[in-house]
């Protein structure tokens, strides 16, 4: 980002990432519908967001059963009735839902909510909240701060930013180097690969994943789409 920023200090940045489980990380203490029971927890057993503790340099303290201990902590902005925790139930009636006292906490396995049923399950009803919703990542929050927009890519689709195009042009040039012992050899060896991508292969590998982007946007799916970019000769 300080990069981008100091070369192109007038411009605006979008940043494009993965759908990798690192890059969608909340911040500890995030609104989430996970792990919530769905009443009031008994006397003694408060429910609360479970947190690694660490110390002021960042580093995980252990436990003396060599485990990371652990904390509870409050969710975001919650608030308690008499300092305990309402539970999924209470505040979706809050929010002016009747009767959830009857829906079931969590649909399972793996929410499996039936489509078309209005009050599937707390949990379900809770994760499409607004608030709940529209939670930002670390990340997100990181790159807002420095006034960098972030975009994330849908799952699996790797096609779809032409970098990673030029990684895999860049390995398999580095595959068919010869091997060494040599640190400096293999140094070398790992700035040729990258350097033999020149820019007119970047051009291609972009054109490519506008390619599919296109053909996702008309609607192709799998073989359809690739089909269209054999067709174009990509
Ligand atoms: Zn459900």
């Amino acid at each position: 980002m300080s990069i981008v920023q100091k070369h192109w200090p007038n411009e605006d940045h979008i940043f494009i990432f993965n759908n990798a489980t690192t890059h969608l990380k909340h911040p500890n203490g995030s609104l989430s519908a996970c792990k919530m029971p769905k009443g009031t927890p008994k006397v003694g057993t408060n429910w609360g967001v479970e947190v690694t503790v660490r110390n002021s340099e960042g580093k995980i303290i252990y436990g003396v059963d060599g485990k990371p201990t652990k904390m509870k902590i409050c969710m975001g902005d919650g608030t308690f009735e008499d300092g305990i925790f309402k539970g999924m139930a209470k505040i979706l009636e809050e929010r002016g839902y009747d009767n959830m006292v009857n829906v079931r906490a969590e649909c399972r396995p793996n929410f499996t909510c039936k489509p078309g049923v209005k009050h599937y399950c707390c949990r379900q009803m809770l994760y499409n909240e607004p608030d709940f919703v529209n939670v930002k990542s670390t990340l997100e929050l990181a790159a807002e701060s420095q006034g960098i927009s972030v975009l994330f890519l849908p799952k699996f689709h790797c096609k779809l930013t032409f970098i990673e195009q030029c990684w895999g042009h860049a390995k398999r040039v580095y595959h068919q180097m010869l091997p060494s012992p040599s640190k400096h050899d293999l140094a070398k060896n790992l700035v040729d690969a990258l350097e033999s991508v020149t820019v007119e292969q970047m051009w291609k590998y972009a054109c490519c994943s506008h390619r599919f982007m296109d053909a996702y946007k008309k609607g192709l799916m799998g073989k359809q789409g690739h089909g269209q970019l054999e067709k174009a000769g990509l």
